[in-house]
């Protein structure tokens, strides 16, 4: 008999539920967007009285994925511009900007995504050739993790007079004249200038990021860095109804952002959550900007660059800690790792359940790792990070500090919890992505072939936690997200093939993502 209202049941499936015990279950009955109980088909079929029926297929169900460190802002960005991911030569990326300025003709030009390491000769590149080519159009070339900026001299003539930030370097050559790369803080300089998108395209390029993600059963996305315009234009779309995704945004640290906190405390709109800043402590490996304990391997005398000093860092700590907030800050380096925890101990000793994060982790000086867990300091990480820096990372940091170097299994043997996430549009969305790479420690290609440094690889458990639950722990979201347990919400993936945990990678899709228990992407 049935006697209990449902208005979906999900059965003939392989569910994964993330739960405590790991329990797999055939069918989930779902009412008001929640899951009201999972268990056999018999069991879920036999007792509800269900509106609608999906019949899984004998396929995996995952709590929906989260990608706990992207940025949505930046990758819509990245999309109006010039794409160079992917140039395999400084050539290549001047023929896309050559090929984007027939059909557009914006003011300045801007692109997004190069990487000199993919290149033959992977020094960095100055501006000649972009002189040459465009001598009265400014252009603006953002290196593929947007922590540094190749700029030709008609854009560096709109600067007008100025001085270096603090926290940014601005290269030259031997005769002191602009080499056209900009690095760090020194990219602030641009902010009067660079025309911004209109809201109107970057709501576009939102919805196709969006349809992106759903695609490959990504439901959640934690937003590492909005101002105070991009968070007004992620609630206005959120309010709407056309930006379903659950978004955990992370404030950049402005003033504007601390008058937010002080109007709102922590906020919430549908499935948007707004407790945490994020604040840069250090630039990035790549463009040479993460700060180092030594000098780099590649660089002597040169130790990196400190985007906030530590009286801000404590400052805003404290502000965080007094009105619930997290504090997510961007390390890097091994100095900027180290100061990033010790600036957590007074968080520990105020609140033990502080949940600061420190993004990124990936250089860390080995005396330090017992900091996560003495001052519970939580780690977040890119493991498709590891398996692209594999390439040059020793060239900067010598063989001696990769025994610190993306180091996964000891930060979670550290915390007990580690969260996974992509940096996109620096990696790409897909999560499939990042499993093979935190399992394998090789890229979707079977690169390195005996896996980078494969002593940290996490397993295929591990990993699914750090994309689930765990990255709902990290963002105070455990109760309502993360796994599929009575009374979470309804959200999820059907696989369109089983998760794949041979070393060959092969591409992977969702069968249908359900959000609150609709559907908001279908193969068929
Ligand atoms: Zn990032």
């Amino acid at each position: 008999m049935k006697t209990e209202p449902a208005d979906l049941v999900v059965f003939n499936a392989e569910i994964h539920t993330m739960n405590e015990n790991n329990d797999v279950a055939q069918a989930i009955a779902i009412r008001d967007g929640k899951i009201i109980e999972f268990g056999p088909d018999r069991q879920i079929l036999n007792k509800y009285a269900y509106a609608s029926s999906v019949d899984a297929r004998g396929k995996q169900i995952y709590p929906g994925f989260i990608d706990a460190h992207g940025h949505l802002m930046s990758y819509a960005s990245q999309l109006l511009g010039v794409n160079l991911v992917g140039s395999l030569s400084e050539v290549e990326m001047l023929n896309r900007v050559e090929d984007y300025r027939k059909v557009n003709k914006n003011p300045i030009i801007i692109g997004m995504g190069w990487d000199q390491s993919l290149w033959d000769d992977s020094t960095f590149p100055d501006n000649k050739k972009l002189n040459v080519l465009f001598p009265d159009i400014p252009v603006c070339l953002y290196r593929i993790d947007g922590h540094s900026a190749l700029v030709n001299e008609a854009f560096i003539s709109l600067l007008g007079n100025f001085d270096v930030p603090y926290g940014g370097a601005i290269l030259t050559d031997d005769s002191g004249v602009y080499t056209g790369l900009f690095i760090d803080a020194a990219l602030q300089l641009f902010d009067e200038v660079l025309p911004k998108y209109t809201n109107e395209a970057l709501r576009t390029k939102i919805l196709v990021i969006q349809k992106e993600l759903f695609a490959h059963g990504v439901t959640g996305v934690h937003e590492a860095g909005v101002s105070a315009d991009e968070l007004s234009l992620l609630n206005e779309m959120i309010s709407s109804g056309d930006l379903k995704l659950n978004i955990y945004a992370m404030l950049s640290h402005s003033q504007q952002n601390k008058e937010f906190v002080r109007r709102n405390g922590i906020y919430r709109n549908k499935s948007l959550l707004v407790r945490s800043f994020k604040a840069y402590v250090d630039g990035a490996l790549g463009s040479s900007g993460a700060l180092l304990k030594e000098p780099y391997h590649d660089h002597p005398n040169y130790n990196g660059l400190t985007l906030s000093n530590i009286d801000s860092l404590n400052a805003l700590r404290d502000f965080c800690l007094l009105n619930g907030y997290q504090l997510n800050c961007h390390g890097i380096g091994d100095a900027a790792v180290s100061q990033i925890l010790r600036m957590c101990k007074m968080a520990y000793e105020k609140n033990p359940d502080h949940r600061f994060r420190l993004e990124h982790a990936q250089v860390v000086d080995p005396v330090d790792f017992h900091l996560f867990n003495d001052y519970a300091v939580f780690p977040s990480v890119q493991p498709t990070h590891a398996t692209t820096d594999q390439r040059w990372a020793i060239s900067k940091i010598g063989p001696e500090r990769m025994k610190g170097a993306y180091a996964y299994k000891t930060l979670l043997n550290q915390f007990g919890m580690i969260a996974l996430g992509t940096d996109f549009p620096i990696e790409f969305t897909n999560p499939f992505f990042t499993i093979h790479s935190a399992v394998h420690r090789q890229n979707s290609k079977g690169f390195p072939e005996e896996g980078f440094l494969v002593e940290e690889s996490l397993t295929f458990q591990e990993t699914l936690k750090g994309m689930t639950i765990w990255a709902a722990f990290s963002s105070f979201q455990e109760t309502e997200l993360g796994s599929i347990e009575q009374g979470k919400q309804a959200t999820f993936v059907i696989l369109d093939r089983p998760l794949n945990k041979s070393n060959v990678f092969t591409p992977n899709y969702s069968w249908k993502t359900f959000l609150n228990g609709e559907i908001v992407h279908s193969l068929d």
